[in-house]
């Protein structure tokens, strides 16, 4: 047996060797369903199957790079390098590049961000004086995203009854022309936006059949890693690609399904049997990432979901350690008690910082940790939030890169045609912007046209808007004969933003100037590592790069050694020795929009899942009494999904959960002593599980932000004693229905009621 097939055993074996026609490996996690995709290519490619010839899509370029490595440890880096291996974006965006002339695109189309796409959303919804308020740019792009992910074009949005109707129930009935005029804007402009990219494929492989012929016939073998997160647009991508040679072996985890809201779509995994009738079915059982205990306390969450295929998942490695429950005062006491922990650990355990990561529900939860992480010295890297290519400055100057690749791009045109100052004011860009919308032609042809002499500009703006355009023209001049490196040093001093910044003295002007140093180191570092490669290392394949990072790709190379802060939806795919989920709170994990309806709640239960997944050896969970949210102080208790895990499994201490203490905001800044409050004697929880031994009753769904649940006596200020009948609402409005023995039965919204417990 050849060697790379001894790491295996024989389940994932069997799904490595076995190449020819449909597979699909449906397991849990940490059972290899990865490893075995990465082992299937060096499988092929060592029994002679040319790279170019394998299609393999991953949820992130990070994964895609430490597959190849994997694999080029195998059968040879230089092999590895030619496979078709990437993200969905990334290889259609390639694709696209080559065959853009179907489409009428240039081959230079260049890419918005998030941040482009509300722009142009806000400038549309002003164009066309709808409500401003009404029209929220992330709104109406969700909207849009999920039209396109479906493959629904605003000619058919427009018929769409459904889509039609929530739009008006959502005040925004005129989304449909939005969404068309955002399109053409695009198209003018010679963008994609990241949904365009799969869009473009499936209008390009089902207009030009020619096209999607070549593509299925370069691509033997096709396979998908996280195929439960693909949406329609993805979905229908690999089935027509995969037509032809039918050699398809999808993996993925219908309990890892986290994207919905998204538009992923899990009937994709569910309808393969139908869509490759005489599939074979690979299931991998064993967890090799975690311990006993934390495999078992996943089962017993992800259990609670009704609508799971059956699985058997179960750890052959230590019984490890049980999930920890960790209870704080205030947020800023869940940063600081987390941050403690970390530091201990390593220090008892001689661990590393990158054995640790930090997972929350929403990116705003990043900022105490990163406080408290920081006051602790130690090192940590953050995915997601404000990113480094999401500064003001780092985006000025890729907007120039942009300009330079694609100088029709309208988003990077106006953001950077009066930075650094040059005199072209708000009168002049209406004027243009006018003239480009009443000829249907882009602004940058505007610029170009000799009868904009014509459109009532001054000559001394004339000679600005002339040298403008000389300037990008001198750039574009030098993309095929300057290295990526070469062309964007000139691009940051000849623009004028170099002298900018220089001249700005303050802090923040110097922290900007170290930014764009920065960006130019990395260029730097890009344009050697190619050049070493022997790949193309040009300002455009910079760009490209950057435009196609996920939030789970890591920027910078010297992140190689710190504690990890991401989102749990970032974290999916990836494992971790310490894991600590964090803000496990009602109405944070699950969030408030989330408990609304059960299908929605089992996609939070899965994420859930997904997060306590990640551990090798020890999960922690912590929740926080009280948080400041959008400004305000609210209170809130631990999340139901704790009590989800089989209390077999938890180390919890009870009185957490039933104690009547009010909560102490007072705790903002934790000194030593409070920070103890987790060490109080805990009950363990693990090895009680035995038939007729007692268990401590943890009430999770019933106490309310105060620890007040019903049946309890109390007493209030003006109406007396009485008894709490029952309590509902949200935090910070929960409200309790308590039957007072002299005033009758009332209900009171807790944060105004100073409600004593008797
Ligand atoms: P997820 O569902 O989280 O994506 P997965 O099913 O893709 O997980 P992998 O990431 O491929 O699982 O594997 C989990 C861990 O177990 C990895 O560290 C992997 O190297 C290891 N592993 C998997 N199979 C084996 C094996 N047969 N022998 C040793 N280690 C293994
Ligand atoms: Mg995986």
């Amino acid at each position: 047996m050849q060697d790379y097939l001894k790491g295996l055993n024989e389940a994932q074996r069997s799904a490595v060797v076995e190449t020819d026609g449909p597979s699909l490996v449906i397991a849990g996690a940490g059972s290899g369903k990865t490893r075995v995709l990465t082992f299937r290519i060096a499988h092929l490619l060592s029994e002679g199957v040319k790279p170019y010839r394998v299609l393999a899509l991953t949820f992130t370029n990070k994964a895609a790079k430490e597959m190849k490595e994997r694999i080029g440890s195998v059968v040879g880096q230089h092999i590895a390098g030619s496979l078709w291996m990437g993200t969905f974006h990334s290889i259609f965006a390639r694709i696209l590049r080559y065959e853009s002339k179907h489409l009428g695109y240039p081959s230079s189309f260049t890419i918005y961000d998030s941040q482009d796409s509300k722009n142009l959303v806000k400038s549309i919804v002003k164009k066309m004086k709808l409500n401003e308020k009404a029209y929220k740019p992330g709104s109406v792009l969700a909207r849009i995203s999920a039209a396109k992910n479906d493959l629904v074009t605003p000619v058919v949005y427009a018929r769409d009854v459904n889509r039609m109707t929530h739009d008006k129930a959502s005040q925004m009935p005129m989304i449909h022309e939005i969404y068309a005029r955002y399109m053409k804007e695009c198209y003018k402009s010679g963008v994609m936006d990241f949904d365009d990219l799969l869009l473009n494929t499936n209008i390009l492989f089902r207009d030009f059949p020619d096209v999607l012929k070549k593509y299925q016939d370069q691509f033997d073998f096709i396979m998908v890693d996280e195929y439960q997160d693909t949406n329609y647009s993805q979905y229908l991508i690999i089935k027509k690609l995969a037509e032809k040679h039918k050699n398809i072996c999808v993996v993925g985890d219908d309990a890892q399904s986290i994207y919905s809201f998204r538009g992923a779509k899990i009937e994709n995994i569910l309808n393969f049997r139908n869509d490759y009738p005489g599939y074979k079915l690979f299931k991998l059982e064993q967890n090799y990432r975690s311990s006993q205990n934390i495999v078992n306390a996943a089962n017993s969450i992800i259990e609670k979901n009704k609508g799971q295929i059956q699985k058997n998942v179960f750890s052959a490695n230590d019984l490890g350690n049980p999930v920890r429950v960790l209870k704080a005062y205030s947020d800023v006491e869940e940063g600081f008690l987390i941050t403690n922990d970390i530091f201990e650990k390593r220090m008892k355990e001689h661990l590393e910082y990158k054995d640790f990561a930090i997972l929350y529900r929403t990116n705003a939860q990043s900022r105490v940790f990163e406080e408290a992480l920081r006051k602790k010295n130690l090192p940590y890297k953050i995915y997601g939030g404000l990113s480094f290519y999401q500064r003001k400055e780092i985006k000025d100057l890729l907007a120039y890169f942009r300009l330079t690749i694609n100088p029709a791009d309208q988003e990077a045109l106006k953001r950077v045609i009066n930075y650094p100052a040059r005199g072209i004011g708000k009168t002049t860009m209406d004027k243009l912007i006018l003239a480009a919308d009443s000829s249907d032609q882009s602004l940058w042809n505007i610029l170009i046209n000799p009868n904009i002499s014509q459109l009532g500009i001054n000559a001394g703006t004339q000679k600005k808007l002339a040298n403008f355009v000389a300037l990008i023209a001198q750039f574009k001049a030098q993309l095929e004969n300057l290295s990526a490196y070469e062309l964007a040093a000139e691009v940051a001093s000849a623009s004028g933003i170099m002298k900018d910044l220089h001249n700005d003295k303050s802090i923040e002007g110097q922290g900007r100037m170290d930014n764009i140093d920065e960006l130019l180191n990395g260029i730097k570092d890009f344009t050697d590592s190619k050049q070493e490669e022997g790949e193309p290392a040009k300002l455009v394949n910079f760009l490209e790069d950057v435009a196609l990072l996920t939030d789970q790709d890591n920027e910078k190379a010297d992140d190689i050694n710190k504690v990890t802060l991401m989102t749990i939806h970032s974290a999916k795919g990836l494992e971790f020795k310490n894991v600590y989920i964090v803000g496990v709170e009602e109405g944070l994990f699950p969030g408030t929009q989330s408990t609304d309806s059960e299908k929605n709640l089992e996609e939070e239960r899965r994420l859930f899942y997904v997060a306590v997944t990640r551990a090798e050896s020890n999960a922690t969970i912590s929740f926080a009494r009280s948080r400041y949210k959008y400004g305000e102080l609210t209170y809130s208790r631990p999340s139901r999904f704790i009590g989800d895990i089989d209390q077999a499994y938890l180390d919890v201490n009870p009185e957490d959960f039933v104690s009547n203490e009010k909560p102490q905001p007072s705790f903002r800044k934790p000194g030593l002593g409070q920070a103890n409050s987790n060490l109080k004697p805990r009950i363990r929880m693990n090895y009680t599980s035995e038939a007729g031994q007692s268990k401590p009753k943890i009430n999770f769904n019933a106490s309310n932000t105060s620890g007040l649940q019903a049946g309890m006596r109390v007493e209030h200020e003006r109406f007396g004693q009485g008894e709490v009948v029952s309590i509902e609402g949200v935090a910070p409005n929960v409200k309790a229905t308590v039957k007072f023995n002299n005033a009758g039965q009332k209900q009171l919204l807790l944060k105004f009621a100073k409600l004593k417990i008797l």
